[in-house]
Order: C-alpha cells, then sequence, then structure tokens
C-alpha cells in the first residue's frame, strides 16, 4: 500500500494492482487537429481521397503487423483497432467529406467526430471505445502529414508514463521492462488499456483526472494500482521498501495453487467471470474452479437479429466446454443501460440504469427468456453435464420476490438450478421473503453499489461513492450473507469487490461461499485469504462493517491483517 501520510496524493481507479517508484513521462502529444474552413478544388478530390486510402491502409497495416508479434488480448486489440481502419461506415464518411470539399484531414476529423458521439450516446462499453477512434484518426491525420506517428516516448531507465488515454495499440507495444506503470487521465476500469495492462501485469490506474497534467515529466513518483493513488514527493527509502514488498507479494501470488482456503481451513470456492469460450478456456487454465458469472450479453452486443436457440445453444456449448466437471453460472441477459443488446430493442430512456433492464426486458418479452433458457438447457444436455458439472442459472436486475419465483420456476422446467442476482438493494432487503424461491443468489457489487449508493458506476466523478467498501454496501452484503445462512442458500458474490483481496477477506468473514472475479485477479485473491485465518476475517468483517466511511473500512481491516501477521 501506498504510505500516503506524506507527499501530494492524486487519485484514480487502480486496475492492475502493484507498488512502482520511478520518473514520470507523459506520453508524445497527439497532432494538433485541424479546423473546419478550408475546401479543397473539385479536380483535387480524386487525388485527395487517393491520399487518404493510402495513409489509411499504410496505419492498418503497421496495426496488423504489431498484432502479428503481440500474443493474447494485445494482438486481439490490435487486430480490432487495425479493423476500425478499415471500417465501412467511417471510411464513407471520410469519403463523403472528401467528396464535399474536405481537406482528408479535417474529413477524418469530421468522420470521427460523427462516430464518437454515436459511440458516446450509446454508452458503457461501447463509450470506452470512443479512445480507440480518437487513437485511429490521429494515427491517421499523422500520416497524412508525413509527421512520425504519435504515441510511446523514447525513454533512458526506468519510467510510468502518464497518458490523458492511451490507446490500445500504444498499450500493446509497451516494453515493460521500462515502462514499469501507467497512469491515464482519462478511461475506465474495462477500457482496453486496463485490459492490456491486465494482461501485461503493469501497474495501472485510469481515470485520475485532468488534476494529474500538473505532475510533470520526470517528476519521482510512487503510485499503487490496488489502491489508485499517485504520490509526489514520497519519502525515497520508504518508497522503494515498498516496491521491493510488492514485488516479493507478486512472487507469492505466482507460486499460489488453489484450492482456495484460509490458513486454518476454511475453503471458499474461487471461480471466474467470462463472457465467451475463449475467456473460459483461459480461466480453465488457471486456478479457478469454475465459472461464477457468464455474462451472456456480451456475446450479443452487436447482434442485430436474436439468435435462435441452435445458434446459441452452440455459444454457450463453447463456455461450458471448458470446464466440463465443475460448476457453471451463466446469467441470462443483462442487456440495457451500459450494455445495449440490439436485438433486444430497447425503449429509448432518460434513465437507462434505472430502466427497462435485465430481467425487466424478459417481463415484457417471455420468448426471449425462454428462448434463452431453452439453448442453456440444450448445451448442458447436449454435453451430458450433471450432478457433478452442474449448470446454475441466474437473472440479473431482480427486485421483487414475485419476479424470483418466475424465473425459478422457469428455470426448473428446464432443470436448471435457480438463481438470483442480488444487485438491487430491495432484494438484500427481502432476502427472507425472496430466498425462499431461490437455490443460490449472487451479489453484484457493481450495481448494487451503484443503486446502494445512488452513484452512477461509469462517472470517474463519482468514484468515491462507487466503491463496494462504503459500509452501507457492506451491510447490505453482510445481511444477504446471514439471510443465505438462515435458509442454506449459497451465496457468491460476482461484482468487481471479489477480485478486491483485501475485501476478500471480509467477504469471507461475512461467510460468502464463493468468490468469482476475472480469472487473472484469481491468484491475488487465493494468495491472501492464504495468509489469515477465519478468526481474523471475522474480525476484518466487523470492523469494516462498523466503520464510517470507505477510507476507514480499509484501513482498519489493514490494521487488523497487520496485528495478525505481527502476533504469527
Ligand atoms: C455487477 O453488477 O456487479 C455484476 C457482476 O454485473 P455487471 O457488472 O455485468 O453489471
Ligand atoms: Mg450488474
Amino acid at each position: 500500500m501506498a504510505d500516503v501520510s506524506h507527499g501530494t496524493v492524486f487519485k484514480g481507479a487502480g486496475v492492475v494492482g502493484g507498488i512502482r517508484y520511478a520518473r514520470a513521462v507523459w506520453i508524445s502529444s497527439r497532432p494538433e487537429l485541424p479546423e473546419a474552413g478550408a475546401v479543397i478544388a473539385e479536380e483535387v478530390r480524386e487525388h485527395e481521397q487517393a491520399r487518404f486510402d493510402t495513409a489509411a491502409e499504410i496505419v492498418a497495416d503497421r496495426l496488423l503487423a504489431r498484432s502479428e508479434v503481440a500474443s493474447g488480448a494485445a494482438a486481439e486489440v490490435l487486430k480490432a483497432t487495425a479493423g476500425m481502419v478499415n471500417d465501412r461506415g467511417w471510411r464513407k464518411a471520410v469519403a463523403k467529406g472528401v467528396r464535399q470539399g474536405h481537406p482528408a484531414e479535417y474529413a477524418v476529423v469530421a468522420a470521427t467526430d460523427k462516430f464518437i458521439v454515436m459511440f458516446e450516446k450509446a454508452g458503457g462499453i461501447i463509450a470506452e471505445r470512443t479512445t480507440d477512434l480518437r487513437d485511429i484518426r490521429d494515427r491517421v491525420i499523422a500520416e497524412l502529414r508525413g509527421e512520425p506517428e504519435p504515441g510511446l516516448p523514447d525513454v533512458e531507465g526506468q519510467v510510468i508514463l502518464f497518458a490523458d488515454d492511451l490507446s490500445p495499440a500504444d498499450t500493446a507495444a509497451l516494453d515493460t521492462d521500462l515502462f514499469v506503470g501507467l497512469v491515464t487521465e482519462l478511461g475506465g476500469p474495462t477500457s482496453h488499456t486496463a485490459i492490456i495492462a491486465r494482461q501485461l501485469n503493469v501497474p495501472c490506474i485510469v481515470a485520475a483526472g485532468r488534476t494529474i497534467s500538473t505532475i510533470e515529466s520526470g517528476t519521482k513518483v510512487l503510485i499503487d494500482g490496488s489502491l489508485g493513488t499517485i504520490v509526489l514527493d514520497a519519502d525515497e527509502a520508504d518508497a522503494l521498501a515498498q516496491v521491493e514488498e510488492s514485488i516479493e507479494q507478486a512472487a507469492r501470488i505466482a507460486e499460489w495453487r488453489g484450492p482456495a482456503q484460509t490458513s486454518d481451513g476454511h475453503r471458499v470456492q474461487l471461480l471466474a467471470n467470462v463472457q465467451d469460450g475463449a475467456t473460459s478456456q483461459t480461466a480453465a487454465d488457471t486456478e479457478a474452479e469454475g465459472i461464477g458469472l457468464f455474462r451472456t450479453e456480451l456475446c450479443f452486443l452487436s447482434a442485430t437479429e436474436e439468435p435462435s436457440v441452435e445458434e446459441q445453444a452452440h455459444i454457450y456449448s463453447q463456455v461450458l466446454e471448458a470446464f466440463p466437471e465443475s460448476k457453471v453460472v451463466v446469467r441470462t441477459l443483462d442487456a440495457g443501460s451500459d450494455k445495449p443488446v440490439p436485438f433486444t430493442s430497447m425503449p429509448d430512456e432518460m434513465n437507462p440504469a434505472l430502466g427497462v433492464r435485465g430481467l425487466r426486458i424478459a417481463r415484457e418479452n417471455t420468448g426471449l427468456m425462454t428462448r434463452q433458457l431453452d439453448a442453456v438447457a440444450k448445451a448442458a444436455t447436449d454435453l451430458g453435464r450433471g450432478y457433478e458439472a452442474p449448470t446454475w442459472v441466474m437473472a440479473p436486475m431482480v427486485a421483487t420476490a414475485d419476479e424470483a419465483k418466475w424465473f425459478a420456476e422457469l428455470c426448473r422446467e428446464r432443470g436448471l438450478i435457480a438463481g438470483a442476482m442480488v444487485e438491487v438493494p430491495a432484494v438484500a432487503l427481502m432476502a427472507d421473503k425472496i430466498m425462499p424461491h431461490l437455490d443460490f443468489v449472487s451479489i453484484g457489487t457493481n450495481d448494487l453499489t451503484q443503486y446502494a449508493m445512488a452513484a452512477d458506476r461509469m462517472s470517474p466523478e463519482l468514484a468515491y461513492l462507487t466503491d463496494p467498501w462504503q459500509p452501507a454496501v457492506l451491510r447490505l452484503i453482510k445481511m444477504t450473507c446471514d439471510e443465505g445462512q438462515r435458509q442454506d442458500v449459497p451465496v457468491g458474490i460476482c461484482g468487481e469487490a471479489a477480485a478486491d483481496p483485501l475485501l476478500a477477506v471480509v467477504l469471507t468473514g461475512f461467510g460468502v461461499n464463493s468468490l468469482s472475479a476475472a480469472s487473472s485477479a484469481l491468484a491475488a485473491v487465493g494468495a491472501q485469504l492464504a495468509e489469515v485465518d477465519l478468526g481474523t476475517c471475522r474480525k476484518a468483517a466487523e470492523v469494516a462493517l462498523d466503520s464510517e466511511g470507505a477510507a476507514e473500512a480499509r484501513d482498519a481491516v489493514r490494521a487488523i491483517l497487520r496485528a495478525a501477521a505481527d502476533s504469527r
């Protein structure tokens, strides 16, 4: 943990843990964008179009060449970025601008702006892709002008890279021996910067806000990718000791092997969050004991027509296949809000996060739900999954006992084990009435926090509220766990909270049965649990619940863990 007792502290969202101390260096500036106004003569427009086509091809080819030498998510992202340069819609929009007489540079800006507006309107995951759009715009403009490609600076020695936002192409090309940490003003936990930083395992903080632009290149900074803190003027000896401890901890995590249990043998199932066959396969190569959240809607973000039962069953079986002998929890479509699924034809709403999303869509369109459940049941049956490899299904955004009962009946008619997500606070408050209808529940702490704190989970300004350490959220989780124990209904956690090793100690103290997170986060959680006994977890849970705020809760739990470690 970064010692924040001295020095100036900036705060962002920590997306890859680890402490590093090095010089800050800002990414090279982006090309200045042309203004509207200039008009080119009709006879040179064809030539202007050819200039653009050549520049776009060079940029796309360069990205593709880089994708061939990269691997995993980095390769995928580079390929996808090259695909954006070749996107027919974007290129048509540029061509239209040129036909109307805009110089190619300005036509690129105008076309990109149009797409940025569309992406921002879609919100959520799609809105986070605007970084990629701006990146291809800047690369093509630099190429048109014969300027060097914008991006990573040449550096000597280790540095922490600062940027307003990092393009996927820059992040994927990082030499992690030199760039030992990343900090961005913008971006979000699901942005490409975060995804690739996770793959590269470089400590990373996003959404740190405009104020970090006051940090000059060359300034020594201490970053903590778990806490999201950036400290200036840290005591050098102290900072280096923290870095060493962090690197040792990383080694302990790398060595950790499951199944997860506390030092006195209390078991907690560690499961993976996945979105398709590929992520499920990746999870199977980790210590994950199964899948705790398969976000099915992410398979269909660009599907304009509902896939048939057979097509859906095929997609689901790719996920199930990776865990032929373990539990898999499939979540039915959580369409709406930040995850628009075109074929569900959602209404335009003023407040989509509070609107018709998740299970609510299926109340109006039952066929959407029954066909999806048929597909899950078909995939499970075709693969011969049974008692040893149970297929659990849960609905997102359940708010009432009536909804839980309705959903559970549909599942049981198809031989599926029925659960609900606890992400609407009403469900935690009404757990005594809702749980009797269900076989299990899984707490979605991302939305539970958003709704309990009345704070948009995508808002960087409200990150201090959308923090699952908020005691109000912890109390809702505790209520759910208590009721689960009373009724013998398993309670899991599948929001980002499950990926926070320190919070995992508290959740274990509450008595959760499973923790499900991105598979890359599981070893850190398992290694942390192995260092504490159940009594310490319970004490940690007690002090966190009794805290006044999120920061106090974290500090109190850290103090408990330090005291427990000192007494060993
Ligand atoms: C959650 O809300 O915590 C959750 C796991 O669902 P999602 O993040 O997909 O909304
Ligand atoms: Mg949710």
